[in-house]
Protein backbone atom coordinates (compact mmCIF):
# COMPACT_ATOMS: atom_id res chain seq x y z
CA UNK A 1 0.00 0.00 0.00
CA UNK A 2 1.28 3.40 -0.76
CA UNK A 3 2.15 5.76 1.73
CA UNK A 4 0.08 8.69 2.87
CA UNK A 5 1.48 11.97 1.30
CA UNK A 6 1.54 15.01 2.85
CA UNK A 7 -1.37 16.62 1.29
CA UNK A 8 -3.75 13.61 2.00
CA UNK A 9 -2.83 13.51 5.17
CA UNK A 10 -3.73 17.25 5.62
CA UNK A 11 -7.22 16.21 4.02
CA UNK A 12 -7.82 13.47 5.91
CA UNK A 13 -6.88 15.40 8.98
CA UNK A 14 -9.55 18.29 7.98
CA UNK A 15 -12.43 15.56 7.32
CA UNK A 16 -11.98 14.04 10.53
CA UNK A 17 -12.42 17.35 12.56
CA UNK A 18 -15.27 18.55 9.69
CA UNK A 19 -13.24 21.16 8.78
CA UNK A 20 -12.60 22.33 5.49
CA UNK A 21 -8.83 23.88 4.23
CA UNK A 22 -7.09 24.28 0.84
CA UNK A 23 -3.41 25.07 0.08
CA UNK A 24 -2.36 28.00 -1.87
CA UNK A 25 1.18 28.90 -3.75
CA UNK A 26 2.88 31.75 -1.94
CA UNK A 27 3.33 33.04 -5.20
CA UNK A 28 0.03 34.40 -4.96
CA UNK A 29 0.72 36.46 -2.18
CA UNK A 30 1.17 39.47 -4.35
CA UNK A 31 -2.15 38.81 -6.05
CA UNK A 32 -4.21 39.17 -2.27
CA UNK A 33 -1.75 42.68 -1.60
CA UNK A 34 -3.49 43.02 -5.33
CA UNK A 35 -6.53 42.75 -4.72
CA UNK A 36 -6.89 44.52 -1.47
CA UNK A 37 -4.86 47.41 -3.32
CA UNK A 38 -7.32 47.91 -6.29
CA UNK A 39 -10.26 47.96 -3.78
CA UNK A 40 -8.22 50.97 -1.49
CA UNK A 41 -6.97 52.66 -4.64
CA UNK A 42 -10.62 52.82 -6.41
CA UNK A 43 -11.84 53.96 -3.00
CA UNK A 44 -13.86 51.29 -2.04
CA UNK A 45 -12.99 50.35 1.02
CA UNK A 46 -14.35 52.53 3.53
CA UNK A 47 -11.32 54.72 5.00
CA UNK A 48 -11.81 54.58 8.83
CA UNK A 49 -11.83 50.76 8.02
CA UNK A 50 -8.82 50.44 5.92
CA UNK A 51 -7.04 52.60 8.35
CA UNK A 52 -8.26 50.66 11.24
CA UNK A 53 -7.03 47.07 9.47
CA UNK A 54 -3.86 48.68 7.60
CA UNK A 55 -1.61 46.10 9.01
CA UNK A 56 -3.23 43.57 8.09
CA UNK A 57 -4.17 44.58 4.61
CA UNK A 58 -0.93 45.83 3.37
CA UNK A 59 0.71 42.29 5.55
CA UNK A 60 4.34 41.74 5.13
CA UNK A 61 4.76 37.47 4.95
CA UNK A 62 7.26 37.12 7.43
CA UNK A 63 7.82 33.70 9.09
CA UNK A 64 10.59 32.89 11.62
CA UNK A 65 11.51 29.60 9.74
CA UNK A 66 12.34 31.72 6.83
CA UNK A 67 11.21 30.57 3.20
CA UNK A 68 7.25 30.50 2.91
CA UNK A 69 6.47 27.96 0.08
CA UNK A 70 2.73 27.92 0.97
CA UNK A 71 0.08 29.66 2.45
CA UNK A 72 -2.64 26.77 4.23
CA UNK A 73 -6.23 27.81 5.18
CA UNK A 74 -8.59 26.04 7.58
CA UNK A 75 -12.42 26.45 8.09
CA UNK A 76 -13.50 25.31 11.30
CA UNK A 77 -17.67 25.39 12.15
CA UNK A 78 -18.33 28.08 15.02
CA UNK A 79 -21.51 28.50 16.74
CA UNK A 80 -23.31 31.41 17.71
CA UNK A 81 -22.84 32.39 21.80
CA UNK A 82 -25.54 33.00 24.05
CA UNK A 83 -24.55 36.18 26.80
CA UNK A 84 -26.85 36.31 29.66
CA UNK A 85 -26.87 39.59 31.93
CA UNK A 86 -28.60 39.71 34.99
CA UNK A 87 -30.22 43.00 36.05
CA UNK A 88 -33.02 44.05 38.27
CA UNK A 89 -33.81 40.27 38.93
CA UNK A 90 -34.49 39.65 35.66
CA UNK A 91 -32.29 37.50 32.76
CA UNK A 92 -31.01 39.70 29.95
CA UNK A 93 -30.19 36.82 26.82
CA UNK A 94 -27.60 38.55 23.72
CA UNK A 95 -26.24 36.37 20.89
CA UNK A 96 -22.71 37.24 20.30
CA UNK A 97 -22.71 35.89 15.92
CA UNK A 98 -19.73 33.29 15.15
CA UNK A 99 -15.97 33.76 15.18
CA UNK A 100 -16.16 36.49 18.47
CA UNK A 101 -15.36 33.36 21.41
CA UNK A 102 -12.56 31.71 21.44
CA UNK A 103 -10.42 33.36 18.50
CA UNK A 104 -7.11 32.82 19.74
CA UNK A 105 -8.06 29.10 21.24
CA UNK A 106 -9.08 28.11 18.02
CA UNK A 107 -6.29 29.44 15.95
CA UNK A 108 -3.22 27.73 18.12
CA UNK A 109 -5.42 24.41 18.36
CA UNK A 110 -5.51 24.20 14.74
CA UNK A 111 -2.14 25.49 14.72
CA UNK A 112 -0.97 22.58 16.98
CA UNK A 113 -2.50 20.00 15.00
CA UNK A 114 -1.06 21.04 11.60
CA UNK A 115 2.38 21.29 12.67
CA UNK A 116 1.95 17.84 14.23
CA UNK A 117 0.98 16.72 10.65
CA UNK A 118 3.68 18.80 8.67
CA UNK A 119 6.55 18.69 11.18
CA UNK A 120 6.28 14.90 11.07
CA UNK A 121 7.18 15.28 7.51
CA UNK A 122 9.99 17.84 8.47
CA UNK A 123 8.12 21.26 7.50
CA UNK A 124 6.93 23.90 9.68
CA UNK A 125 3.73 26.19 10.34
CA UNK A 126 3.36 29.73 11.67
CA UNK A 127 0.24 31.64 11.87
CA UNK A 128 -0.30 34.53 8.87
CA UNK A 129 -2.13 37.10 9.55
CA UNK A 130 -3.37 38.03 6.24
CA UNK A 131 -6.71 39.11 5.24
CA UNK A 132 -8.12 35.32 5.03
CA UNK A 133 -11.66 35.77 3.46
CA UNK A 134 -10.03 36.64 0.25
CA UNK A 135 -7.25 33.92 0.57
CA UNK A 136 -10.11 31.57 1.16
CA UNK A 137 -12.54 32.98 -1.40
CA UNK A 138 -9.66 32.82 -4.06
CA UNK A 139 -8.61 29.32 -2.77
CA UNK A 140 -11.54 28.11 -4.04
CA UNK A 141 -12.23 27.41 -0.15
CA UNK A 142 -15.34 30.26 -0.03
CA UNK A 143 -17.93 32.28 -2.15
CA UNK A 144 -19.02 35.37 -1.23
CA UNK A 145 -22.34 36.29 -0.10
CA UNK A 146 -24.26 39.71 -1.43
CA UNK A 147 -23.59 40.78 1.99
CA UNK A 148 -19.85 40.31 1.81
CA UNK A 149 -20.01 37.46 4.01
CA UNK A 150 -18.44 34.07 3.06
CA UNK A 151 -19.97 30.75 2.78
CA UNK A 152 -19.02 27.09 2.50
CA UNK A 153 -21.14 24.50 1.93
CA UNK A 154 -21.98 22.74 4.63
CA UNK A 155 -20.70 25.03 7.14
CA UNK A 156 -22.63 28.22 5.50
CA UNK A 157 -20.75 31.64 7.13
CA UNK A 158 -20.67 30.15 10.59
CA UNK A 159 -16.77 29.14 10.48
CA UNK A 160 -13.89 30.66 12.19
CA UNK A 161 -11.09 31.05 9.20
CA UNK A 162 -7.21 30.07 10.18
CA UNK A 163 -4.45 30.82 8.12
CA UNK A 164 -1.12 29.88 7.91
CA UNK A 165 2.57 30.27 6.54
CA UNK A 166 4.15 26.77 5.99
CA UNK A 167 7.88 25.92 3.94
CA UNK A 168 5.94 22.90 2.31
CA UNK A 169 5.67 23.54 -1.55
CA UNK A 170 2.54 21.85 -2.68
CA UNK A 171 1.90 20.46 -5.66
CA UNK A 172 -1.83 21.31 -4.90
CA UNK A 173 -2.53 25.01 -5.72
CA UNK A 174 -5.97 26.82 -5.98
CA UNK A 175 -6.82 30.08 -7.02
CA UNK A 176 -9.81 31.21 -8.75
CA UNK A 177 -12.31 34.71 -9.80
CA UNK A 178 -13.50 36.37 -7.00
CA UNK A 179 -16.93 36.04 -7.72
CA UNK A 180 -20.47 35.72 -6.06
CA UNK A 181 -22.54 32.71 -5.14
CA UNK A 182 -24.94 31.41 -7.58
CA UNK A 183 -27.50 31.61 -4.92
CA UNK A 184 -27.23 35.04 -4.74
CA UNK A 185 -28.30 35.82 -8.65
CA UNK A 186 -31.73 35.20 -8.20
CA UNK A 187 -31.78 36.55 -4.25
CA UNK A 188 -31.79 40.40 -2.11
CA UNK A 189 -32.95 38.60 1.05
CA UNK A 190 -29.96 39.96 2.98
CA UNK A 191 -30.48 43.50 1.32
CA UNK A 192 -33.89 43.76 2.50
CA UNK A 193 -33.26 42.08 6.02
CA UNK A 194 -30.36 44.83 6.51
CA UNK A 195 -31.83 47.64 8.59
CA UNK A 196 -29.44 49.71 7.72
CA UNK A 197 -29.22 50.10 3.69
CA UNK A 198 -25.74 48.98 3.76
CA UNK A 199 -26.32 46.12 1.08
CA UNK A 200 -26.97 48.02 -2.26
CA UNK A 201 -27.87 47.54 -5.49
CA UNK A 202 -25.37 49.96 -6.65
CA UNK A 203 -22.16 48.15 -6.18
CA UNK A 204 -20.82 44.60 -4.61
CA UNK A 205 -18.58 45.71 -1.56
CA UNK A 206 -20.86 46.81 1.61
CA UNK A 207 -20.69 50.52 2.62
CA UNK A 208 -19.65 49.71 5.65
CA UNK A 209 -20.34 53.12 7.33
CA UNK A 210 -23.90 51.72 6.85
CA UNK A 211 -23.11 48.40 8.56
CA UNK A 212 -23.97 47.86 12.51
CA UNK A 213 -21.23 45.72 12.92
CA UNK A 214 -18.85 48.47 12.00
CA UNK A 215 -20.15 50.85 14.55
CA UNK A 216 -21.34 48.33 17.41
CA UNK A 217 -17.41 47.52 17.38
CA UNK A 218 -16.09 50.86 17.59
CA UNK A 219 -14.42 52.07 21.21
CA UNK A 220 -16.70 52.93 23.98
CA UNK A 221 -16.93 56.61 23.93
CA UNK A 222 -17.77 56.32 20.07
CA UNK A 223 -21.56 56.80 20.34
CA UNK A 224 -23.86 55.36 18.14
CA UNK A 225 -25.20 57.44 15.06
CA UNK A 226 -28.46 58.88 15.90
CA UNK A 227 -29.93 57.30 12.61
CA UNK A 228 -29.33 53.83 14.11
CA UNK A 229 -32.82 53.00 15.03
CA UNK A 230 -32.93 51.45 19.15
CA UNK A 231 -35.01 48.03 17.62
CA UNK A 232 -32.52 47.82 14.52
CA UNK A 233 -30.05 46.06 17.02
CA UNK A 234 -30.10 42.15 17.21
CA UNK A 235 -26.92 41.88 18.74
CA UNK A 236 -24.56 42.42 21.66
CA UNK A 237 -22.09 43.12 19.07
CA UNK A 238 -21.63 42.44 15.34
CA UNK A 239 -25.12 41.72 13.70
CA UNK A 240 -26.86 38.62 12.23
CA UNK A 241 -29.90 39.79 10.33
CA UNK A 242 -28.36 39.18 6.78
CA UNK A 243 -27.07 36.36 8.20
CA UNK A 244 -29.80 34.56 9.62
CA UNK A 245 -32.17 35.02 6.46
CA UNK A 246 -29.68 33.62 4.05
CA UNK A 247 -30.87 30.05 2.42
CA UNK A 248 -27.22 29.27 2.61
CA UNK A 249 -27.17 29.42 6.25
CA UNK A 250 -30.14 27.17 6.32
CA UNK A 251 -28.70 24.34 8.48
CA UNK A 252 -26.62 26.44 10.85
CA UNK A 253 -29.14 29.52 11.59
CA UNK A 254 -30.10 27.83 14.67
CA UNK A 255 -26.56 26.80 15.99
CA UNK A 256 -26.79 28.51 19.33
CA UNK A 257 -24.30 27.84 22.58
CA UNK A 258 -24.46 28.60 25.82
CA UNK A 259 -21.56 31.38 26.31
CA UNK A 260 -20.67 33.53 29.83
CA UNK A 261 -23.28 34.94 32.05
CA UNK A 262 -22.97 37.60 34.46
CA UNK A 263 -24.62 38.46 37.84
CA UNK A 264 -25.97 41.77 38.23
CA UNK A 265 -23.07 43.17 39.77
CA UNK A 266 -20.65 42.48 36.98
CA UNK A 267 -23.82 43.80 34.38
CA UNK A 268 -24.17 47.24 36.38
CA UNK A 269 -20.03 47.58 36.10
CA UNK A 270 -20.50 46.77 32.76
CA UNK A 271 -23.26 49.89 32.21
CA UNK A 272 -20.64 52.18 34.93
CA UNK A 273 -18.20 51.57 32.11
CA UNK A 274 -15.93 50.64 34.13
CA UNK A 275 -12.64 50.14 32.17
CA UNK A 276 -11.80 46.15 31.61
CA UNK A 277 -8.47 46.37 34.60
CA UNK A 278 -10.58 47.80 37.25
CA UNK A 279 -13.12 45.01 37.18
CA UNK A 280 -12.89 42.03 39.75
CA UNK A 281 -10.93 39.48 38.69
CA UNK A 282 -13.09 36.80 38.92
CA UNK A 283 -14.94 38.65 35.96
CA UNK A 284 -11.85 39.20 34.47
CA UNK A 285 -11.22 35.67 34.16
CA UNK A 286 -14.69 34.94 32.79
CA UNK A 287 -13.88 37.33 30.32
CA UNK A 288 -10.09 36.10 29.29
CA UNK A 289 -11.25 32.59 29.25
CA UNK A 290 -13.83 33.08 26.68
CA UNK A 291 -11.53 35.59 24.84
CA UNK A 292 -14.50 38.56 25.27
CA UNK A 293 -11.80 41.01 27.12
CA UNK A 294 -11.35 43.44 24.06
CA UNK A 295 -15.09 43.88 23.73
CA UNK A 296 -16.21 44.15 27.38
CA UNK A 297 -15.42 48.19 27.60
CA UNK A 298 -18.36 48.26 24.58
CA UNK A 299 -21.21 45.84 26.57
CA UNK A 300 -22.14 49.29 28.28
CA UNK A 301 -23.05 51.39 25.17
CA UNK A 302 -24.10 48.05 22.97
CA UNK A 303 -26.23 46.48 26.11
CA UNK A 304 -28.01 49.71 26.34
CA UNK A 305 -30.28 49.26 23.23
CA UNK A 306 -31.69 45.83 25.06
CA UNK A 307 -33.04 47.33 28.31
CA UNK A 308 -36.13 48.25 28.50
S1 LIG B 1 -29.33 36.16 1.43
FE1 LIG B 1 -29.41 35.61 -0.74
S2 LIG B 1 -28.31 37.28 -1.76
FE2 LIG B 1 -27.78 37.40 0.40
S3 LIG B 1 -25.89 36.25 0.61
FE3 LIG B 1 -27.57 34.84 1.03
S4 LIG B 1 -28.02 33.88 -0.93
FE4 LIG B 1 -26.80 35.68 -1.38
S1 LIG C 1 -24.31 42.90 9.39
FE1 LIG C 1 -26.31 43.87 9.78
S2 LIG C 1 -26.05 46.02 9.26
FE2 LIG C 1 -24.32 44.91 8.39
S3 LIG C 1 -24.94 44.40 6.31
FE3 LIG C 1 -25.56 42.66 7.56
S4 LIG C 1 -27.67 43.12 8.18
FE4 LIG C 1 -26.78 45.01 7.43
Amino acid sequence: MNKETLLEKFHTFLKSKNYEGRIVSANHIPDILSDIKKLHDHKEIYPALYQQYKDLFEFKPEASFGSIKSLIIVAIPVPQFKLTFRLNNNDLSTIIPPTYLYSQKIIDETQKLLYNIFSAEGYKVAYARIPFKTLAVRSGLARYGRNNISYISNMGSFYRLCSYYSDFKSEEDNWHELKMMNTCEKCSACRLACPTGAISNDRFLLHVERCLTYHNEQPIGVAFPQWIEREWHNCLVGCLKCQRICPENKIVKDWIEIGPSFTQEETELFLREIPFNELPEQTKRKLKKSELDEYAEVFARNLKPFLN
